[in-house]
């Protein structure tokens, strides 16, 4: 087991997401690259699974990595897209693991259903197989619709994809397959929600918040006693990277989940 102790400076990031979920990062290419820049906790947070935990884990031990146990849970509250960050010191019981399954198979059943409906329209996939091929065809999540019309010339860019897949019946939250228009839950709307949903924390720190918006999420987690979270959100070695946060912004969540910082 490694010694989950941490010093105040250095470095982790509590959002990343691999090939697991909707992410580029390759495992093992993932913790090479977050060895070699000494984080010393993450949390793996691909959509809706904690299957792989385990493994991840003990990957991560392997390169002195701790991994938080976590999972981003597609919700939505008040018809808004909610991305839920879950995290557990250790996963004990299986509620979390339920909760995350019966989200997964929902939204497969969906995208099912609405691939079936643009095909009734007359859309064909002809290279189904080569464009989905990173999941031997199979159709898991909404964007395979999205990326399946985009890649047949059927959809001119993304927006224009997630139109027709809503317009073909796809009705669950999916803020980053469009991040243009990602929903922010901005201060007050998650003091309205605060009084709905018993939120433990809120993710202060975040790539694309201005320090202005950084500034009022920390102010709202002081004021209503809320966790600080941390994370880059980073889906591959293309895009954003991983983040090295500090462990002190985010001690008590940390503490939380059986990591200690000093
Ligand atoms: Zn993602």
């Amino acid at each position: 087991m490694l010694d989950a102790r941490l010093r105040a400076d250095e470095p982790v990031d509590l959002q990343i997401h691999t090939v697991y979920s909707d992410g580029q990062w390759l495992p093992d290419e993932l913790f090479t690259h977050l060895a070699a820049r000494g984080f010393r906790a993450v949390a793996i947070t691909d959509h809706d699974t904690l299957e792989h935990v385990e493994s991840l884990c003990a990957l991560g031990a392997r390169h002195g990595v701790h991994v938080v146990p976590g999972t981003e849970l597609t919700t939505e509250w008040r018809g808004h897209p909610a991305h839920l960050l879950c995290y557990a010191g250790q996963l004990a019981g299986d509620a979390l693991a339920a909760v995350a399954g019966d989200t997964a198979r929902r939204q497969q059943e969906n995208t099912l259903a609405v691939h079936d409906e643009l095909v009734r329209r007359g859309f064909t996939f002809p290279r189904r197989e080569t464009v989905l091929a990173d999941q031997g065809g199979a159709l898991l999540r909404p964007a395979d619709n999205a990326r399946l019309l985009l890649a047949h010339g059927q959809a001119g860019d993304m927006g224009a994809a997630l139109a027709l897949i809503r317009d073909a019946g796809y009705r669950q939250a999916l803020a980053p397959l469009d991040r243009a228009k990602i929903f922010r839950f901005d201060p007050p709307l998650i003091e309205e929600m605060l009084a709905d949903v018993p939120l433990d924390g809120i993710e202060v720190y975040y790539p694309i918040h201005s320090g202005e918006q950084t500034a009022a999420y920390a102010a709202l987690a002081r004021r209503r006693n809320l966790l600080v979270g941390a994370g880059s959100d980073s889906h591959g070695p293309q895009q954003r990277l991983p983040v090295a946060y500090p462990a002190r912004s985010v001690a008590a969540l940390l503490a939380r989940c059986g990591v200690q910082v000093r």
